[in-house]
């Protein structure tokens, strides 16, 4: 990206540049995956990166280079500047913020912007861009039991513009563990009408709607799907509910043929994971399943049940920690897809293993082209 003339360059306040003691250049936070070290062997780098600071101009920042560096051609100041817009280390500090977030959301959402700019690696002018951008989109969300509704407050805490609840639930005292979205005095009431009360309550700049419906088929979630409530099409799904048990295989079909990004997580124990997919972009849910099971080594004789090897039990073993953190990283997902920070390539599960925290919690496989849903051979 060539920066534009208009801009003022700036670094980024969380990118700030320190040189080390052998004189190179670390920009970008010392936080893996986001910063980098640049070799500076002539020390005008260091001039260029202190010196966007965001109150000069392009042509201002370049002379600035080249009045302590006459060596220099202004071509190569220029190419250095776009090579670090290109990593996502500057914005242009003359940016105004979007007309369509009012000022009560600039000041919202003061803490949570400057986290997008710290987490993209996108050349963009501002990362209230992003922000606007989130504004824009409509989410369905189904499940809004510990991890749904964990998510739920996640995604409108940050300002989602449109979250659409579905569940057919009442909330029971013995959903009080985990579902911290609901109150000693929502029990017996219906999940939706509760949690729409306490999520508008949490920001009435988000538009929160619901439905009372159960998923018994996959007919029914397609239906949901097409039949968004503002009539913007759905940007994302997220399914917080493992049941029926087919209901992720049909998420999977259905957001497929729609085109529709989609999330999934929950917990098995300890163990907290999210998947996040995307049609046309790497492997579907199908697609990690059957990666999954060939990874796996359960030592069962072709044809044998596997359901021994994980066990089923009419409770369900979680607290507010375990759905708390599948909630936290579905929300985490849906907002990396809706914004692009950070950038995310789908097709993979993550999560962790409380049991063991330094287990790589991380899976992910090619597309299959023996796939039913997404592979060469699939319908439609
Ligand atoms: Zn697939």
């Amino acid at each position: 990206m060539a920066v534009e003339p208009l801009w003022k360059p700036r670094v980024k306040p969380e990118h700030a540049a320190y040189r080390t003691v052998d004189g190179n250049i670390r920009i970008g936070s010392v936080v893996f995956g986001i910063g980098a070290e640049i070799k500076d062997p002539d020390g005008w780098l260091w001039t260029l990166t202190s010196g966007a600071d965001g109150s000069r101009t392009v042509d201002a920042l370049v002379r600035h280079v080249l009045s302590g560096h006459p060596q220099l051609r202004p071509a190569h100041v220029r190419d250095a500047l776009d090579q670090l817009a290109d990593a996502g280390f500057l914005e242009n500090a003359a940016a105004g913020r979007p007309p369509t977030l009012s000022p009560r959301e600039a000041e919202r959402y003061s803490r949570g912007v400057p986290l997008l700019r710290w987490m993209d690696l996108s050349p963009r002018a501002s990362a209230w861009e992003a922000q606007a951008r989130l504004k824009e989109a409509t989410v369905l969300l189904i499940g809004l039991g510990g991890v749904g509704g964990v998510a739920a407050q996640a995604l409108v805490a940050s300002g989602v513009g449109h979250l659409h609840c579905v569940d057919s639930d009442v909330v029971a005292l013995s959903n009080l563990n985990r579902q911290v979205l609901y109150r000693e005095s929502d029990l017996g009431a219906g999940k939706v009408p509760a949690a729409l009360a306490h999520l508008r309550a949490l920001n009435s700049d988000v538009t929160v709607t619901g439905a009372e419906t159960r998923v018994s088929s996959a007919d029914e979630l397609a239906h949901l799907l097409a039949d968004p409530p503002a009539g913007a099409p759905y940007d994302a799904l997220l399914l917080c509910a493992d049941q029926p048990p087919d209901i992720r295989r049909w998420a999977n079909a259905v957001c497929r043929a729609r085109g529709v990004p989609w999330v999934d997580g929950g917990y098995r124990g300890p163990l907290i994971t999210a998947g996040v997919y995307s049609p046309g972009r790497g492997a579907c849910w199908e697609c990690l399943r059957a990666g999954e099971f060939d990874r796996r080594d359960l030592r069962l004789a072709p044809g044998q049940d596997e359901s021994p090897a994980s066990p089923r039990m009419p409770w369900n073993p979680v607290n507010a920690v375990t759905a708390g953190v599948a909630g936290s990283l579905m929300a985490h997902a849906a907002l990396a897809l809706l914004t692009g920070i950070p950038p995310t390539e789908p097709g993979f599960r993550f999560g962790l293993n409380l049991m063991a925290l330094d287990d790589v919690t991380y899976s992910r496989f090619p597309p299959r082209a023996d796939c039913p849903v997404c592979g060469t051979g699939a319908a439609g």
